[in-house]
C-alpha cells in the first residue's frame, strides 16, 4: 500500500494549500495572524485579571423557597476558560498560521467539511458534553470508578508506606507527574495496538486525515485514562493544582500533534515532546510495517525499541477497516464496541488462552495495527 503522496490524498485533503512556506505572501499571513492572536492573548489576560480580582468565589441563589450555591467558581472559570478560551483556539489559530488556510484544520472544519472531519467534530461535541463520563462509565463497566485514593490507603495500612508526591513543590510534582503519566501513557497506548483492544482504539486511528479535533475522537469505551490518571493521582497524592496543570498540558500536546502543523519540532520532537508529523508516522494507512511513535515523549520509544524515525507530512493516514464517518457517530461506535466484545468471546471458554496470551504476549505487545 503506498505511503506517499498520492491523487487520492490530494482530493481528500481539498486542492492544495494556497500559502507555501517560500512563498513571502506566507509569512506575511502567518505574521498577521499570529498578531491577531497577539491581541486576543492581552484580552484573556485582562479577562483572567478580572475573573481573579472581581469575580465572587461563592453565590447562593434563593429561588422557589430553596437556596442554590456554586462554590469555586474563580477557579472553575479559570480552568474551563483556559481550556476552550486559550488552549483550543490558541492550537488552531498557530495552525492556520503555520499550515496556511487552505491546508489548515479550520479550513477542514469549515469548508471542505469531509465526513472523517464531521466524526473529529461530534467527538469533540461528545467529549465536552456532560454524558461524556457517563458513557465511559458505563461501556468500562464501572472501571473508571476505580479509585488511587483508596489503592493509597490500602498500600498505607497493610504494608506502612504512604506513596505520596505532596511533599514536593507544584512545578516538581507537575515534572514528576508527567513522567510517570507519559510512561503509563506508552504502555497502555502499546496495549490499546494489541489484537484485543484495537478495536476500541482504532476509531481513533480511523481518521482519514489529521484535523485539531482529532486528538479526542476517542471511543468513550477506552478506559485506560483512568489507568494512567485518575489512578496514580490518587495512588501518589498529587495536588489538585499539579494535576490541573498536567492535564492541560497534555490536553494542549494532543490537540497539537493532531494539528496541521508540518514540523518534527527539532530536537525536542527526537527526544521530549512528540512533534505532529512523528504523531502521523503512528496513523500512517500502510499496515505492512509494525507501528512506532506511540509516546508522548519519544524518550520511551527510544528505551523500549519503537522509535521509528524522521516522517513527512504527506503519509496517508487511516485503516482499512470501512467508516461510516460523519456526524452521527453511533453506528461506528457501536459497531467497533461489538468488535472488541466479539474479540474476547474465545477467552470465555478457554480461561487457558487468557493466560497465555498475557503471559506470553501481552510483552512485547503486538505493535502491528490490526485489521
Ligand atoms: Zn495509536
Ligand atoms: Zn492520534
Amino acid at each position: 500500500m503506498s505511503i506517499g503522496p498520492d491523487a487520492e490524498t490530494t482530493m481528500k485533503i481539498g486542492e492544495p494549500a494556497l500559502l507555501s512556506r517560500a512563498d513571502p505572501s506566507a509569512s506575511q499571513f502567518r505574521r498577521q495572524v499570529l498578531a491577531g492572536f497577539a491581541v486576543y492573548l492581552t484580552a484573556a489576560a485582562a479577562a483572567w485579571w478580572a475573573i481573579l480580582n472581581l469575580a465572587p468565589d461563592h453565590i447562593t441563589v434563593k429561588a422557589f423557597g430553596h437556596a442554590y450555591a456554586a462554590s469555586d467558581i474563580r477557579h472553575r472559570l479559570l480552568t474551563r476558560g483556559l481550556e476552550l478560551a486559550v488552549i483550543i483556539p490558541g492550537v488552531f489559530i498557530i495552525d492556520l498560521a503555520l499550515a496556511g488556510w487552505r491546508d489548515s484544520s479550520l479550513y477542514r472544519l469549515l469548508v471542505l467539511r469531509t465526513p472523517s472531519t464531521m466524526s473529529d467534530l461530534a467527538a469533540f461535541l461528545l467529549w465536552r458534553s456532560r454524558i461524556w463520563n457517563t458513557m465511559i462509565l458505563i461501556l468500562s463497566l464501572g472501571i473508571s470508578l476505580l479509585s488511587g485514593a483508596y489503592l493509597h490507603n490500602w498500600i498505607k495500612q497493610h504494608a506502612g508506606v504512604s506513596l505520596s508526591l505532596a511533599w514536593m513543590s507544584i512545578p516538581a510534582q507537575c515534572v514528576a507527574f508527567f513522567a510517570i503519566y507519559s510512561f503509563l501513557d506508552y504502555w497502555t497506548h502499546r496495549v490499546d495496538h494489541s489484537r484485543h483492544f484495537w478495536p476500541l482504539h482504532r476509531f481513533h486511528h480511523a481518521a482519514e486525515d489529521f484535523c485539531v479535533f482529532t486528538a479526542v475522537r476517542v471511543h468513550p469505551a477506552v478506559f485506560t485514562s483512568v489507568i494512567i490518571t485518575t489512578i496514580p493521582a490518587g495512588l501518589l497524592q498529587v495536588s489538585p493544582a499539579a494535576l490541573i496543570d498536567v492535564n492541560l498540558f497534555v490536553m494542549a500536546l494532543r490537540f497539537v500533534i493532531h494539528s496541521r502543523i508540518n514540523s518534527n519540532f527539532g530536537w525536542v520532537g527526537r527526544y521530549l515532546l512528540q512533534s505532529p508529523v512523528h504523531h502521523r508516522l503512528h496513523h500512517i494507512l500502510d499496515m505492512t510495517q509494525p507501528v512506532g511513535h506511540f509516546s508522548l515523549v519519544p524518550l520511551w520509544d527510544r528505551m523500549f525499541g519503537t522509535w521509528r524515525g524522521e516522517a513527512d507530512q504527506s503519509l496517508v493516514i487511516g485503516v482499512d477497516t470501512p467508516y461510516q464517518h460523519g456526524a452521527w457517530l453511533a453506528p461506528d461506535l457501536f459497531r467497533d464496541y461489538f468488535d472488541f466484545w466479539k474479540g474476547l468471546w474465545p477467552f470465555r471458554s478457554r480461561p487457558a488462552a487468557v493466560l497465555e496470551h498475557f503471559q506470553a504476549k501481552w510483552i512485547p505487545v503486538r505493535v502491528k495495527k490490526m485489521r
